[in-house]
């Protein structure tokens, strides 16, 4: 039994919680065992936070009073629909949310509340009861908590590698591994993870589906637990792949690709087209707009659209004009696995008023995320830049300059 920790309750609390499963080697998700057994009241589930919207699979009680944005409801359950169908499951359960957000407008608890929902790290964590996220790790718990209900628990390797493969802990690094969990490329093998309760094996679950579909991989969850010895689990693999660890990981290394495509990331979006000679992003930053996502975890919202960068283009330099001076953000839409391609080229990539034009490197589509601040209007600008860097004219950065060529 485990009490939440700053707010007593009256409520039953009729959840046993035992074992704790995850060492938080990273910051995202941390996950209770749970007994199984009848579903517990609302109130033993998760902190005072009213069930606001209900999307075709989730219940979503935020603990802020700002609107979550259509794009995001939207996302949530594309997000729960692609993992299902990589994984062939059909999700048989509603998902219950707790949404943090401590900068959101009217926001009712700290993150650190989440701490006292989620027993071993306060990133976030899902159990068949209840899902408690912040928009971080939003993606990472949802796929926990597609996969907990018929799938059940495994060794991290497997449960922790099959969440992060497919999540979205983008925006820390440079390259490909801004948005592709690229394990791939560290020191760390699935052979040291496995066992361990470490968090990792990303890109070799992605890789074991890949290569022997979704139920072999099932096969761990069935035979496996968070408590697993690294000699259960190399016996479990040899008995479902058919061959030692060893060589199931060598064949892994020696035939992997870089990056799995992310499923949904770049699906159902606005697409701005090239037109006139620059691809112009004009809308409302109303929240009910399916552009519009939020709110993200320092309380703004942003806007989502994709565009298309054509071969001409690659190696060009692109001026960018965002009126409100925000950093807007772009991520690589793989539509199949990639293998040759330098991982530190090929990643995120930023647009702002100040710094140098962007050039890029590969003619695909990318995720394009503007921060709005205040009620002002989404506006991005994107051009093959005329040779003026933004050093020659930005006394007041909002003002429109004329720097695409054309202009
Ligand atoms: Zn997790």
């Amino acid at each position: 039994m485990r009490t939440p920790r700053s707010k007593p309750r009256s409520g039953p609390l009729g959840v046993a919680r035992s074992g704790v499963l995850c060492a938080l080697a990273f910051t995202l998700a941390c996950m209770d065992t749970d007994d199984g057994g009848e579903e517990p009241p609302a109130e033993a589930r998760g902190p005072d936070f009213d069930v606001r919207y209900q999307t075709k699979y989730v219940d979503i009680a935020p603990g802020f009073s700002q609107p979550v944005c259509r794009g995001s409801l939207d996302e949530i359950d594309r997000h729960v629909e692609v993992v299902a169908d990589l994984l062939g499951i059909s999700v048989e359960q509603r998902v219950l949310m707790f949404w943090y957000n401590q900068n959101a407008t009217g926001a009712m608890a700290e993150n650190s509340e989440l701490c006292d929902w989620c027993s071993s790290g306060c990133g976030g964590c899902a159990s068949t009861d209840a899902t408690h996220v912040r928009n971080r790790s939003l993606h990472h718990e949802l796929v926990h908590a597609v996969a907990l209900p018929t799938w059940g628990r495994s060794d991290t390797l497997f449960e922790e590698g099959l969440a992060m493969g497919l999540d979205r802990v983008i925006g820390e690094y440079e390259g490909i591994n801004s948005i592709y969990n690229l394990d791939l490329l560290g020191t760390t093998k699935p052979s040291d993870v496995a066992g361990s309760g470490q968090h990792g094996g990303a890109h070799f679950s992605r890789w074991l589906i890949d290569r022997f579909g979704p139920d072999d991989l099932r096969q761990m969850f069935e035979r496996l637990t968070g408590s697993s010895t690294k000699a259960e689990v190399f016996a479990a693999v040899e008995e479902v792949y058919g061959l030692p660890f060893e060589e199931l990981e060598a064949e892994y290394y020696a035939t992997a690709p870089l990056a799995y495509p992310l499923p949904g990331l770049c699906e159902g979006l606005v697409h701005v087209p090239w037109e006139d000679g620059r691809w112009e992003f004009e809308a409302s930053s109303d929240c009910d707009q399916p552009h519009m996502f939020g709110p993200a975890d320092d309380g703004r919202n942003y806007a989502v659209a994709t565009v298309d960068i054509l071969p001409e283009h690659v190696g060009e330099s692109l001026a960018v004009w965002v009126p409100s001076d925000v950093s807007a953000l772009a991520w690589p839409c793989l539509d199949q696995p990639i293998y040759d391609v330098d991982p530190a080229v090929l990643g995120r990539s930023l647009f702002d008023n100040s710094i140098l034009p962007p050039v890029f490197t590969m003619a695909m589509r990318y995720r394009v995320e503007v921060p709005i601040d205040d009620s002002e209007d989404v506006h991005l600008r994107l051009c093959p830049s005329n040779g003026l860097d933004p050093s020659h004219h930005p006394i007041d950065r909002t003002v429109d300059p004329e720097n695409c060529l054309g202009d």
